[in-house]
């Protein structure tokens, strides 16, 4: 092959090359964007339900929450995020009752596995997607579960229908 031939046949290979990839470039430019820029989207940002960002215990109206303070949730945390302190007082009927104290999660420790949540057999604590939890101080990260002032919701006894009926 002459070298005016090798000259040509490298140029139009070259022409050919870049035409393809600017038709990549020129379709992009026409596809819809799924980039989000954040935070200036905050407003309209979508965070998935299922997204574990914060392990909480959801209180009722009346300060009450589900936990019993068995403890399981602790006992299945893999790396000791969780640390429930409890106390024994005597209800009214005279009989020993453990109570929670102080329900205690570590944000900066939690590997977010759920398995706290899964095996708590009162459906006491979950997970929001509430995920803008940075803080400068890893101390700010130790999070207090229950509220001030809260207890233990007491479970409605089922009334039961007079037999026979
Ligand atoms: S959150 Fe659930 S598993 Fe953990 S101590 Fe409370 S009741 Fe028990
Ligand atoms: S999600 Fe896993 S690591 Fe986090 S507190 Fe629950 S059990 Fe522990």
């Amino acid at each position: 092959m002459s070298s005016i031939t090798e000259y040509f046949s490298g140029l139009f290979t070259g022409i050919r090359s870049l035409m393809g990839g600017m038709s990549v470039t020129w379709k992009e430019l026409w596809t819809k964007k799924v980039t989000q820029q954040y935070p200036e989207n905050r407003d309209t940002l979508v965070i998935s339900d299922r997204f574990r960002a914060e392990l909480v215990m959801p209180h009722d109206e009346n300060n009450e929450h589900a936990c019993t303070s068995c403890g399981i949730c602790q006992l299945n945390c893999p790396n000791g995020t969780i640390n429930i302190t409890s106390e024994m007082i005597e209800t009214a009927e005279g009989k020993k009752k453990k109570i929670l104290s102080k329900y205690s999660w570590d944000l900066g420790m939690c590997t977010f596995c759920n398995l706290c949540v899964i095996t708590c057999p009162s459906d006491a604590i979950k997970f929001n997607n509430t995920f803008e939890n940075a803080v400068f101080t890893r101390s700010k990260l130790i999070q207090t579960l229950n509220k001030e002032g809260s207890k233990l919701r007491e479970k409605k006894k089922e009334t039961l229908a007079p037999k026979g009926e």
